[in-house]
């Protein structure tokens, strides 16, 4: 392993030395680059359907095809669309005492950025950053995660074909290799993963005061508003949930109920489950558990709900299953002090929990961790309108589960816990850009304003 962090290391100067021979790469650079990187996602993506699904014992195709090869593709190719514009000088207003000079901020490339990525979204979650550093103008060192080996080594394999080791890299290794890479002094080090390992890159970064982009995970409420369309919160709640098996960051955590709704609630969804798949065993469209230990805290999560004597009712049956499948469950008014209520799900669980005012169901957000994402289901204005202006988390979707993070133009990211910074459309562009402000004066009226003693200010302050 001493060997890998050596090498990484020498790889980081030679990338350096390579951006300061180049420090701003113009428009056709940074457009061929992202051109190759669409062309390795093209080239690569059968080996990575297939590294997807040994990594995941079982991945929906469906899934994985649009998450993790046309949505990356679609992704690389905004940034290029978009390239020119966001590369121009920007016009601020000049206050009249500095005309006729002018004020312009310039993005400039930070240099080498680097990018953590998890398992659970293996290419998307790492050609996304990826692209926006690129776009900016910077080299990338990418660290992907072990927990999807096969997945991890074609993306290096991908990489290395495509392009030269000092534009785009990949190091591969565990929790120490990660730990000495983001001792790296990077010019941005953008992080996707868990709170708790955020938090630590945070402080190995503070080292080097480079700056961070924490992308984290958290419990995202799915609020069932009193005025909502039961039936239809139900179908988007159960999509949010079993996608990619409920393994993403902005997946409804738990559901707040009205207490009267709560059974009809309950029995919609398990309908709407069981209509999106009638044998969660062998059905191609659901998605296994990454990893046994991941899987065991599923299982270990649910017994402790039971043995707590919660109503646990499993929609499916995955004991015939030959790969990780979990069934979809949901957790009855569970006490609030079980694992499934104070720690992040990241799987096909759902704690359902009534509440009777809408003023006591904004308190039991806004008294926990800031989340990722919040869900409001409702057809009322006010209701609305108080959930999204009042509460405070990453995004949100009004009659809808996590589709805001594929309105690709706006910034994406959390608060609080569950990260700083955003990316995404241009906010990525700028994440990994210096904007640089620059004063230009032409020399016209410099005698009159900034010598000394300074007129103009004096004036000011009554002098
Ligand atoms: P993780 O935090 O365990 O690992 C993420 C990455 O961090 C991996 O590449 C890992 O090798 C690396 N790492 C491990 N120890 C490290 C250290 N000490 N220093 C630096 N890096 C280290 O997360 P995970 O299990 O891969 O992913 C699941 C988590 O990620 C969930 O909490 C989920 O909500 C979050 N997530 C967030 C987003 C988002 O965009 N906000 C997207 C996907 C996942």
């Amino acid at each position: 392993m001493q060997d890998t962090i050596h090498c990484m290391q020498e790889r980081f100067r030679a990338m350096q030395q390579a951006h300061l021979s180049e420090p701003n790469p113009d428009h056709a650079t940074r457009s061929d680059r992202l051109k190759r990187l669409e062309l390795a996602l093209h080239r690569f993506s059968d080996p990575l359907m297939e590294a997807m699904q040994a990594d995941f014992s079982h991945r929906s195709s469906s899934e994985a095809a649009a998450f993790d090869v046309t949505v990356p593709i679609g992704d690389v190719r905004m940034n290029r669309r978009h390239l020119r514009h966001w590369m121009r000088p920007r016009r601020y207003a000049t206050p009249k005492h500095l005309l006729p000079g002018r004020g312009r901020v310039i993005p400039q490339p930070k240099g080498v950025v680097g990018v953590i990525s998890p398992w659970n979204f293996p290419v998307y979650l790492a050609t996304g950053p990826m692209a926006a550093a690129i776009a900016a103008g910077n080299r990338v060192m990418l660290k992907p995660s072990e927990l999807t080996p096969h997945t991890s080594d074609v993306l290096k394999q991908m990489i290395n074909e495509l392009f030269d080791p000092n534009e785009v890299d990949v190091v591969l290794g565990g929790p120490d290799v990660a730990a000495a890479f983001s001792e790296l002094p990077f010019g941005h080090l953008l992080f996707t993963g868990s709170t708790q390992v955020g938090r630590k890159v945070a402080e190995t970064a503070a080292r080097n005061l480079t700056p961070v982009t924490l992308e984290l995970g958290g419990k995202s409420p799915a609020i069932i508003g009193q005025h909502a369309d039961l039936a239809y919160a139900a179908k988007r709640i159960a999509f949010g949930k079993t996608v990619n098996a409920g393994q993403v960051c902005v997946a409804p955590d738990y559901a707040l109920v009205p207490r009267a709704q709560m059974d009809s609630f309950a029995i919609q969804l398990v309908a709407v489950i069981n209509e999106f798949f009638p044998d969660v065993a062998e059905s191609d469209d659901y998605t296994a558990i990454i990893s046994e230990r991941h899987q065991h805290r599923l299982q270990s999560m649910i017994e402790e709900a039971e043995a707590r004597g919660v109503n646990v009712i499993r929609v499916g049956d995955t004991r015939r299953a030959t790969t990780r499948k979990e069934a979809p469950a949901l957790l009855i008014d569970p006490p609030l002090d079980i694992r499934a209520m104070h720690e992040e799900i990241f799987g096909p669980i759902l704690p359902i929990i009534p509440y009777d005012s809408q003023e006591e169901a904004m308190r039991f957000v806004a008294t926990r961790p800031s989340p990722l994402a919040l869900y409001i289901f409702t057809d009322n204005k006010a209701e609305r309108d108080a959930w999204v202006t009042q509460s405070l988390s990453g995004g949100a979707c009004v009659n809808e589960t996590m589709m805001h993070v594929a309105v690709d133009t706006m910034p994406f990211g959390g608060v609080g816990e569950s990260g700083m910074g955003a990316y995404h459309g241009k906010t990525g562009f700028d994440t990994f850009s210096h904007l640089k402000s620059v004063l230009y004066q032409p020399k016209l009226n410099t005698s009159f304003i900034f010598n000394p003693p300074m007129r103009p200010y004096k004036r000011i302050a009554g002098k």
